[in-house]
C-alpha cells in the first residue's frame, strides 16, 4: 500500500514532489508541503505518481503477466472444443429426429397411396381420421454456460529469493511460451 510521505499520515498519495525525492503526499499534506516551500522560498514541483516496482516485483509481474494470457488462450481453446462437443451433440439430435419424422412421412405416404387396406391397417387407419396430429414446440434443454469464471489464488509470498531463481522462472516460462 503507497502511503502519504508525511510521518504519522496514512493518507493515500495523490501527487509526488519531484523537487524532494519524489515522495509521495496526500490531498491533505500537498497543502502543508507547498507551504513550506513558499517558507524556503523554493517552488514546489507536483507532478503524478510514477511508481517504480523493485526488480523482483517487475520480473514477477511481467512473467505472471505472461502466464494469465498463455492461460486465457487456453481456456479459448477449450471454450471452443467443448462447443464443437454441443454442436455435435446438437447435430446428432437433429439427424435422429429427421429420421424419426422421416419414418412417418414414409408410412402416411404408403397409406395415402393406398385404394385397398389390409385389415391390420384398420385400427391404425381409424386413428388417424380421428385425430390430429399434433407437435411440440421443438426445443433443446436450456443452454448454459461458465466459460470465464476464474479463480485467483493468491500465491504464497516467498521470504526471500534470489534472483537467479526468478531468473530461472522467467526463463522457463518464456521457453514454456516459445517467446
Ligand atoms: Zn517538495
Ligand atoms: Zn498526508
Amino acid at each position: 500500500m503507497l502511503k502519504c510521505g508525511t510521518f504519522r499520515c496514512d493518507g493515500p498519495p495523490v501527487k509526488q514532489c519531484d523537487n524532494c525525492n519524489k515522495s509521495l503526499f496526500c490531498e491533505n499534506c500537498i497543502l502543508v508541503h507547498s507551504s513550506e516551500h513558499l517558507k524556503d522560498n523554493v517552488i514546489c514541483n507536483f507532478t503524478e505518481i510514477k511508481l517504480k516496482l523493485s526488480k523482483i516485483d517487475f520480473t514477477r509481474l511481467k512473467s505472471t503477466i505472461k502466464l494469465s494470457i498463455y492461460k486465457i488462450e487456453i481456456q479459448k481453446k477449450q471454450i471452443m472444443n467443448e462447443a464443437l462437443s454441443v454442436s455435435c451433440q446438437i447435430k446428432f439430435m437433429v439427424k435422429s429426429a429427421f429420421k424419426h419424422l422421416d419414418e412417418m412421412t414414409e408410412y402416411y405416404n404408403e397409406l395415402y397411396k393406398k385404394t385397398e387396406f389390409k385389415a391390420k391397417d384398420h385400427k391404425k387407419i381409424k386413428s388417424i381420421i380421428s385425430e390430429d396430429l399434433l407437435f411440440e414446440k421443438p426445443s433443446f434443454s436450456k443452454l448454459e454456460g461458465t466459460l470465464t469464471k476464474n479463480t485467483k489464488n493468491t500465491k504464497n509470498q516467498i521470504k526471500s529469493v534470489d534472483m537467479k531463481q526468478i531468473q530461472d522462472i522467467y526463463d522457463l516460462i518464456t521457453e514454456m511460451l516459445g517467446c
